[in-house]
C-alpha cells in the first residue's frame, strides 16, 4: 500500500503542474510590446489635471454646425436606430461620390468603390490588413501619424521608414526611390500631414505614380485633412490622379472636417477589386457603422459650401496663431495644411522635447505634443505641435502665455 506522504507529495507535484499549465496558457504575449498609451491620450490627460490651454491632442475646441446637430436628432428621434447596410447607406455612399466629383474631378461607383466606415483609423487599419502579408515591406514616411506602424505590425509587415526633409517636411523622391525593393507591397501617405502641414503638390503625386508604375505597390493615402490648406492651396487627392487611383485606399474622417472627431466616421474610396477585399475585413472589425449620423451627413453633405467654406474658416486660426507666434521667442514656418502648426525651440533650449511638453503644460499651462514621438527612432529636433483648431479667446489666451516661454526654460 502507498505511503500517505507520496500521496501527498504527488499531489502537490499535480497541482504544481496543473498551476503552471493554467499560468503559461494565460500569460499573454504581447503582439505590440512597444507600444503603451498614445502621446495624444498622455498629454490631453497632463492638460486636463494642469488645467492648461490643450492644444496638444488634435480636436476642435469648438462646436458642430447646429443644422448637423439637428439632423443628427432627427434621424436618432425617427428611428433610424438600426444596423445600416454594411457599406454604408447608399445615400451617404453617392452624395459622397458626388463631392468627390466636384472636389477632386472623379465619379468613384458608390455601389463598388465607397465605404463608410467608424473613422480613418479604421479604413486605414482595414487596407493596410487588405493587402500587408507576412514580410510584405510597407514605405513609411516620417514623421508618421501613430496608427500606421501597429497595422503594418499586426499584420506581420515591416515598416522601412522614410524620412521627410527637414524645414518644410516635403518628401525627398531619391530616398522614396532608395527604399523601394522587390518585397514593397505599399506606402503609406498623408497629406495634408500630421503633424507638420505640409500639403502635397501635383509634382508630388507625379512622382509617386512613376516611382510605383507596374510595380506591385498598394498606396493607402491618409487624406483626414482634405478640407484644411491655406494660401491658396488645394488638396490632391491620390484618386484624382487615374493611374494612382487604380492602386490607391483613399481614406477620409468626417469627424475632421465637420468638427466632429468624437462620432468616429469616415470612408474608404478603393476601385472595386481593392473594395471588395477592404469589406471582407471591415464587415469583421465593426461590420457597420452608426445608422443615423450617416442619415445626418448625408442630407448635410447636399449643401457643398459647407465643405467648401471649410478652408477659410480654419485660414483665419492659421493666421491668428501664425501671427501671435511670431511674437514668441519659438521659429516656425507657417502651417500649409491641416488645424496643426510646428514651431522649433532649439535656438533657446536643449531640454528634450518631451521634457519641454510637460514643462509648458504644468507651468506655462499650454499643451502641446512633442514630435519625437512621431519617429521609429524618437529622433528629437526640438520641435512641438499646437493645435490650432480652438476658438480665438482660447488661442489668444495660449500665445499671451507663450510669450513668456523664455521664464521655464531658465
Ligand atoms: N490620420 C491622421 C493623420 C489623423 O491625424 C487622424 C486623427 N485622428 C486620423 C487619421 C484618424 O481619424 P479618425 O478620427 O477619423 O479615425
Ligand atoms: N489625430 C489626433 C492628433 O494627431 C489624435 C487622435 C487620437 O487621439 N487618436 O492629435
Amino acid at each position: 500500500m502507498a505511503k500517505p506522504w507520496l500521496f501527498l507529495f504527488l499531489r502537490e507535484i499535480y497541482s504544481i503542474l496543473i498551476s503552471l499549465r493554467i499560468s503559461l496558457r494565460m500569460s499573454l504575449i504581447s503582439k505590440l510590446p512597444h507600444i503603451g498609451t498614445t502621446i495624444f491620450t498622455v498629454m490631453s490627460k497632463m492638460a486636463t489635471d494642469a488645467e492648461a490651454i490643450n492644444l496638444s491632442q488634435g480636436f476642435p475646441g469648438f462646436g458642430a454646425d447646429p443644422i448637423l446637430l439637428d439632423l443628427v436628432a432627427k434621424y436618432t428621434k425617427g428611428g433610424f436606430n438600426q444596423y445600416s447596410p454594411m457599406s454604408g447607406i447608399p445615400a451617404l455612399r453617392s452624395i459622397l461620390a458626388e463631392k468627390t466629383k466636384l472636389t477632386q474631378g472623379y465619379l468613384p461607383d458608390q455601389e463598388t468603390e465607397v465605404t463608410i466606415v467608424s473613422g480613418a483609423t479604421e479604413a486605414i487599419f482595414c487596407a493596410v490588413t487588405a493587402v500587408v502579408r507576412e514580410g510584405d515591406e510597407v514605405i513609411v514616411l516620417e514623421p508618421a501619424y501613430d496608427s500606421y506602424e501597429p497595422a503594418i505590425s499586426l499584420n506581420k509587415g515591416v515598416p522601412i521608414y522614410v524620412p521627410l526633409n527637414s524645414g518644410n517636411f516635403s518628401v525627398d523622391w531619391e530616398k522614396v526611390k532608395d527604399a523601394i525593393s522587390p518585397k514593397t507591397r505599399a506606402i503609406m501617405v498623408n497629406s495634408p500631414h500630421n503633424p507638420s502641414g505640409y500639403v502635397w503638390t501635383l509634382s508630388d503625386v507625379n512622382q509617386l505614380a512613376e516611382l510605383i508604375r507596374e510595380k506591385n505597390i498598394y498606396v493607402i493615402s491618409d487624406e483626414v485633412y482634405e478640407h484644411i490648406t491655406f494660401d491658396g492651396k488645394t488638396h490632391c487627392s491620390l484618386g484624382a490622379h487615374p493611374e494612382l487611383r487604380e492602386k490607391t485606399f483613399v481614406c477620409g474622417s468626417f469627424g475632421k472636417s465637420f468638427h466632429v472627431t468624437g462620432w468616429k466616421i469616415g470612408y474608404c474610396l478603393a476601385p472595386a477589386a481593392l473594395t471588395s477585399e477592404f469589406r471582407k475585413i471591415h464587415q469583421y472589425v465593426t461590420f457597420s457603422t452608426v445608422t443615423p449620423i450617416q442619415f445626418a451627413l448625408a442630407e448635410y453633405l447636399e449643401v457643398p459650401d459647407r465643405y467648401l467654406s471649410i478652408p477659410e474658416f480654419y485660414q483665419k486660426k492659421r493666421d491668428l496663431f501664425a501671427k501671435g507666434l511670431a511674437e514668441t521667442e519659438l521659429e516656425f514656418i507657417p502651417s500649409s495644411g491641416s488645424f496643426f502648426q510646428l514651431a522649433s525651440y532649439g535656438h533657446l533650449s536643449k531640454i528634450s522635447d518631451r521634457e519641454l511638453a510637460e514643462k509648458m503644460t504644468k507651468e506655462l499651462r499650454v499643451a502641446c505634443i512633442p514630435i519625437s514621438v512621431f519617429y521609429s527612432d524618437k529622433k528629437d529636433d526640438k520641435i512641438i505641435r499646437f493645435c490650432f483648431a480652438k476658438e480665438e479667446a482660447e488661442l489668444e489666451e495660449a500665445l499671451n502665455r507663450l510669450k513668456n516661454l523664455s521664464s521655464i526654460l531658465s
